[in-house]
């Protein structure tokens, strides 16, 4: 006997009583069949329901060679009362038929098809085989808001084959189970679909369509929308971003990207500043210096790495040896850069990781890296003879 498919004729039915036809272990549980099921089985790009049959938690719904399986966690039988995880399976209706009034504006109104669909735990995704512009993909939005606050009831039904060919309807995507026909998913006056999944009642129920992304993808777009709940839930953190935001640049929420602009263009004045003040250091450091035979050896805490590499690249001329450039601290440990016209510096990278825990990368030229040692052994590895006899 065939399990008859509750959901396909009534989606809001959340609990049912149904008789086990069979139940027999399964990997680590059971898989039950009933006589008749509101759990939808994965399909057409919609996860299975979850819920309960009896005491047992269904955790998966799956068609496997033609028999609705129910994957449970502790064997069933006889008569039972099922329930399903509603709020779970509502908010898939709600995202699943906002898909479908999306869908049928961007048809309605540009003739594009759906040529991909997935309904994710927290996130939807569909495809679309043209490209928009914004201003194109607000006005199907709004189009599809419109069928939700005209409240049209929604209505499902495999059509006999004469009425079938007389049909106009979209997304042949989803032209699924074919031995018992096409089964036309419709929402008056706004869209009619080939679909299999368990849909509302009534439009109204979606509450609300909000498109949150559309890239270009594949020659054409990949839109990630949210419907009634999730777009409600996708509010309320967005709204605690623009709180936050709103905190740290002491700017009203309607004033924070330009208080974000001007922080930026402070920011990069400062940054101008500071690299003046950084070319005038590296610069008086380097008047001060004298050429020697030895090597040099400088700690500058208030240079960060391109700072390091001027003082290096502009002071190697001066030694014979090595120029080594610091900065940092004994807690932290050293960056530094160093440079040589002399000394190939792909020598020192060996002894300098054996000898101060130095790693580093660069030419023969000049090294970049981070040594956890102290001060006092950086100069007696550097300024030492033994770097010339390495
Ligand atoms: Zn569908």
């Amino acid at each position: 006997m065939k399990t008859k498919k509750l959901y396909e004729s009534d989606g809001m039915l959340a609990r049912f009583p149904a008789r086990v036809l069979s139940c027999r272990p399964y990997e680590n549980g059971y898989a039950a069949v009933l006589d008749r099921t509101a759990f939808f089985p994965e399909g057409g790009g919609q996860t299975a329901d979850t819920g309960t049959i009896g005491s047992a938690r269904v955790l998966d719904v799956q068609i496997r060679d033609g028999e609705i399986l129910h994957f449970t966690d502790a064997p069933v039988s006889g008569e039972v009362t099922c329930a399903l995880d509603f709020d779970v399976r509502f908010r898939k209706m709600q995202n699943h038929l906002g898909e479908h009034l999306l869908c049928g504006a961007f048809h309605r109104l540009y003739g594009l098809d759906n040529i991909g669909f997935h309904l994710g735990a927290d996130y939807m995704t569909f495809d679309i085989d043209g490209i928009l512009t914004p201003e194109q993909i607000a006005k199907a939005e709004k189009e599809a808001n419109r069928a939700v606050f005209e409240d049209v009831p929604v209505r499902c039904w495999y059509p006999e084959k004469d009425e079938l060919s007389e049909l106009d309807y979209r997304a042949k995507l989803e032209k699924l189970e074919a031995a018992e026909g096409i089964r036309i998913v419709e929402a008056a006056g706004f869209d009619r679909c080939a679909c299999c999944a368990p849909h509302l009642d009534r439009t109204g129920r979606i509450g609300c369509i909000k498109i949150t992304d559309a890239a270009k993808y594949k020659g054409g777009m990949r839109l990630h929308a949210l419907c009634g709940s999730d777009a409600l839930a996708d509010y309320g953190k967005k709204q605690a971003m623009l709180e936050t935001l709103s905190h740290l640049f002491s700017a009203e929420e309607d004033r924070i990207v330009q208080a974000a602009e001007a922080r930026l263009a402070e920011l990069s004045a400062a940054r101008q500043t500071a690299g003046a003040y950084r070319r005038a250091l590296v610069g008086a450091r380097l008047a001060a210096l004298s050429d020697t035979e030895g090597s040099i050896c400088l700690f500058e805490p208030l240079l960060d790495t391109n700072g390091l590499r001027e003082l290096a690249a502009g002071g190697a001329h001066k030694t014979a040896g090595i120029f080594a450039a610091f900065s940092g601290t004994e807690e932290a440990g050293y960056d530094f850069v160093l440079a040589s016209e002399r000394i190939p510096l792909g020598r020192v990278k060996e002894a300098a990781a054996a000898a101060l825990g130095a790693k580093c990368g660069g030419s023969d030229n000049m090294l970049f890296g981070h040594a956890d040692a102290d001060k006092a052994a950086i100069r007696r590895f550097f300024e030492g003879p033994e770097i010339f006899n390495l």
